[in-house]
């Protein structure tokens, strides 16, 4: 999402930069989560804030880090972990009942055999996926809420907090610099953006990436928002002339592919419109607005596949 992300800085700092007397916006960005993190504020010290209480949840959440408590949890088969990370955890376990299944932060597996943890892609055998999604299923993780025990049902199981963490993350740094009396501030994850209060007396305005990279498909103004975006023109692999996205549908192990290009979702609660947009983006329009219905007050776009040429490009 580093591009949308950077295209979504973009359009913000045209916008900011309107007015002449407007007072002057810190800006710091860093390398976090696998993607780039902005801060724009009028307040110097929002960034730092920030960026302490994303790194934090980093360290907690991150596949990538083999001392979080995902990977010693998806190493052991099981763990007793913080009653944060459980917490996560059983919220992940709503949403893959609320979207039938869409939702899985056991793909992790599939995540692997596909190569999209290390971008070394991989087209599997058949035969390949139906052994992977043995290990795949949110019913299989066995939650202890007295022990904080999150326990993997069959062996090998992995979990990705991928499409939920980063919402995560971004919402806890928005309530962190509220309690430190910021009231203006703007957090960019990759895409996965906070809006907090007004930015010099107005909402903040957001471009929305168009898929075919055709510059923005919409612009959001948004006061006390989180919006997400999940598409898969980012990360994807072309084979045959067909694209192969990061996104996958847990019950069949292949990439999703529901004529939908990318889904935005904007929300009061960034953890929520994070894990909607990608649930959405494997139900397709229909079924996925249905879910989103269940979430009063959430707003959905979506930019449907015809905007891409045939080539997959
Ligand atoms: P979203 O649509 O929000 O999520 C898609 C991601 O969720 C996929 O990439 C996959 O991981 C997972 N997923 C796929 N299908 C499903 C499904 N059906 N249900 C649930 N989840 C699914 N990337 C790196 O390259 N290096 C890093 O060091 C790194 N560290 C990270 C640390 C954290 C805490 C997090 C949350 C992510 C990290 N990433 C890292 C991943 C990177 O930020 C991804 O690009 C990002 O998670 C994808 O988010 P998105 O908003 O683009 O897509
Ligand atoms: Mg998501």
């Amino acid at each position: 999402m580093k591009r949308a992300g950077f295209l979504f800085l973009a359009c913000v700092s045209a916008f900011i930069n309107g007015c002449d007397n407007s007072p002057r916006l810190y800006k710091d960005s860093r390398l976090m989560m696998g993607t780039f993190v902005e801060v724009i504020s009028p307040e110097e010290k929002a960034a730092a804030i920030a960026f302490g209480e994303i790194k934090r949840i980093e360290g907690l959440l991150s596949k990538y880090d083999p001392s979080s408590e995902v990977s010693r949890l998806n190493s052991a088969g099981q763990l007793k972990v913080s009653r944060e990370t459980y917490d996560i955890i059983a919220r992940s376990k709503e949403f893959w009942a609320l979207s039938n299944g869409a939702f899985d932060i056991t793909v992790g597996s599939l995540v692997e055999l596909w190569g999209f943890k290390d971008k070394k892609y991989y087209f599997p055998l058949k035969t390949e996926i139906t052994q992977t999604l043995k290990r795949v299923g949110t019913d299989k993780i066995i939650l202890d809420p007295v022990d904080n025990l999150v326990k993997f049902a069959v062996s090998g199981m992995q979990i990705d907090l991928g499409a939920i963490a980063k919402g995560y993350a971004v919402g806890c740094a928005a309530k962190k610099l509220r309690e430190n009396g910021i009231k203006s501030c703007l957090i960019n994850a990759g895409g996965q953006i906070y809006c907090l209060g007004l930015k010099s007396g107005k909402p903040w305005l957001v471009g929305i990436a168009d898929p075919a990279k055709k510059g923005i498909s919409g612009k959001l103004s948004l006061v006390n928002k989180a919006v997400s975006t999940s598409g898969d023109y980012e990360q994807f692999f072309i084979k045959d002339g067909i694209r192969y996205g990061h996104i996958f549908d847990p019950r069949s192990g292949m990439p999703a592919d529901s004529s939908v290009a990318s889904v935005t979702v904007v929300s009061d609660d960034s953890l929520v419109s994070d894990a909607l947009t990608t649930a959405i983006f494997v139900l397709g329009e229909e079924k996925g607005r249905a879910l989103a219905e269940k979430f009063p007050g959430v707003e959905v776009k979506i930019d449907k596949e015809k905007e891409r040429d045939k080539d997959g490009k």
